[in-house]
């Protein structure tokens, strides 16, 4: 989706580009946008996460939350730009706006805090989006179809848009004085939020891009032609991490987040795993990823705290399978890979458990967790309920009597003074946080150039000057750090 390298190739001259077979446009976030959508849609109606995540006053908000982590990665972004654009996608900066709207706001939630909300699960379903999609359904794809995937973002977001439909970019809004104070505190960055806002401005621009190029049957083509296997699997319900599979990811962790929001704790250490629990038939061959168990954790985790010797996989003799445990992106993320050190035993049945204490980034330890699978035919009976991810949140409906769609008629809680924690001051930085501004307002950044289809080419005005005909290079970022970063922590004995 959008890990890096961030290769946006753009042109205002739509039609040179569309007919060269060497340029390519993309990044995830026509994908993020989906999944986003997708996950407000998946969430059990009836609850107060429903009626604000699929609130219509709120879509600019939610979505601009949701490619918002990418800004930073736009042609002519600072080092530090890349760096706090880095840190948006990753738990530590959305901790801190999390307890910026506690500060701040209390439920009943008023308008203006709504929006926060909305941004706020937009930007986490973003990071949890792409650490999803990068350590299951990218991994697959690098395993599959080996060679060059410096367009695998790029190809999969035009085949996203050309068969799940096009992304479009509501207006915008953006809290940049919070943020901004955010990316000082924890990514100690110093940034403008001009500049700031302009580049998630050219994010939208690439998206249009994506649907423009996404309307080329030529170019799907060559997209799928270069990731056959991505293009085959992209959809299939059976293969973990693509969209689909992100979606539900993405609304366990709202609805875990949700929980914080409201001051209860996480109702579940891990939100998902691969198999899932009671699946039947995984693949033994330990030289195949598709024996790697997966599991998604609710907190980001403390990759110097994690032990393979908290991870086990019993068969039905008490016999430990040897395993090698992977924290995928390193500290502070979400996924663990057991990678089986030999070959399931056919027909068996296997408990995989997680032993409590798994340290988190947030000084928090885990309680245990367990789940089985079978390598036969036979589904064994699973462990937990998970019933529980399909029931409505039990913070009632919207207190603030909000309902989908509804932008009149809902109450306001009285809004605390933002500047309490002396994070939301409006600045000269044409930032806000909000001001109760829905939909189209004061508090809103100004959109740059945003379409919904189409090039979208225009002057992204601000400090970024005129540009009448530009390319968006190619963009290293520091997500390559990331995944650098992703740590092994094997030996286990057994
Ligand atoms: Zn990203």
């Amino acid at each position: 989706m959008a890990r890096a390298p961030h290769r946006l190739w753009a042109a205002c001259v739509l039609a040179t580009w569309l007919t060269s077979p060497s340029t390519a446009v993309a990044n995830g976030n026509v994908s993020h946008q989906w999944v986003t959508r997708t996950a407000a849609a998946q969430t059990p109606q009836g609850g107060s996460l429903y009626a604000l995540v699929n609130d219509e006053a709120l879509v600019g908000a939610r979505d601009t939350g949701t490619r918002f982590p990418d800004w930073g990665y736009t042609p002519g972004a600072t080092s530090d730009e890349r760096t706090a654009g880095e840190s948006a996608h990753w738990e530590p900066v959305q901790e801190g706006y999390r307890q910026f709207i506690l500060a701040n706001y209390a439920p009943p939630w008023s308008d203006e805090a709504r929006l926060h909300l909305a941004f706020y699960l937009g930007m986490s379903a973003h990071g949890m989006g792409d650490q999803t999609y990068d350590s299951m359904f990218f991994e697959r794809s690098k395993f599959y179809e080996p060679g060059n995937h410096d367009l695998f973002d790029q190809d999969t977001d035009v085949m996203w848009a050309a068969t799940a439909g096009p992304g479009d970019v509501p207006p915008p809004w953006i809290p940049v004085a919070p943020l901004l104070e955010l990316f000082d505190a924890v990514a100690g960055v110093s940034i403008d939020g001009t500049s700031m806002t302009n580049e998630v401005g050219v994010v939208g621009i690439a998206m249009g891009l994506v649907n423009a190029i996404a309307a080329q049957p030529k170019q799907v083509a060559a997209a799928e032609a270069n990731f056959p296997w991505a293009a085959a699997h992209d959809h299939d319900a059976t293969t973990p991490g693509n969209p689909g599979l992100a979606a539900e990811v993405v609304r366990r962790y709202w609805r875990s987040n949700w929980a914080l929001l409201h001051g209860d704790p996480i109702p579940r250490p891990v939100l998902w795993t691969h198999p899932a629990d009671g699946a039947a038939l995984h693949p033994t061959d330990a030289a195949s990823i598709e024996s790697w168990i997966s599991i998604v954790f609710a907190r980001g985790l403390a990759a110097s705290e994690l032990s393979a010797a908290q991870f086990h996989v019993v068969d039905t003799n008490g016999v430990e399978l040897p395993i090698a445990v992977q924290l995928f992106y390193g500290d502070e993320s979400h996924v663990v890979h057991l990678k089986p050190g030999g070959d399931l035993l056919a027909d068996e049945t296997y408990v995989v458990t997680v032993d409590p204490g798994t340290q988190t980034i947030h000084d928090e330890a885990l309680q245990g967790w367990s789940f089985t699978f079978s390598t036969g035919k036979r589904a064994p009976s699973p462990i937990n309920d998970d019933s529980f991810w399909d029931e409505p949140d039990p913070y009632g409906e919207d207190p603030a009597g909000g309902t989908t769609g509804g932008t009149t008629g809902r109450t306001t809680g009285e809004p605390a003074p933002l500047d309490e924690s002396g994070a939301g001051d409006s600045d000269a930085n044409g930032s806000s946080t909000g001001a109760s501004a829905m939909g189209t307002g004061d508090a809103m950044a100004e959109p740059q150039g945003q379409s919904s289809g189409g090039c979208g080419c225009r002057n992204t005005g601000g400090g970024r000057g005129a540009l009448t005909l530009f390319v968006l290079l190619a963009v290293a970022t520091s997500r390559s750090r990331k995944r650098a970063a992703s740590a092994s922590v094997e030996g286990r004995a057994s």
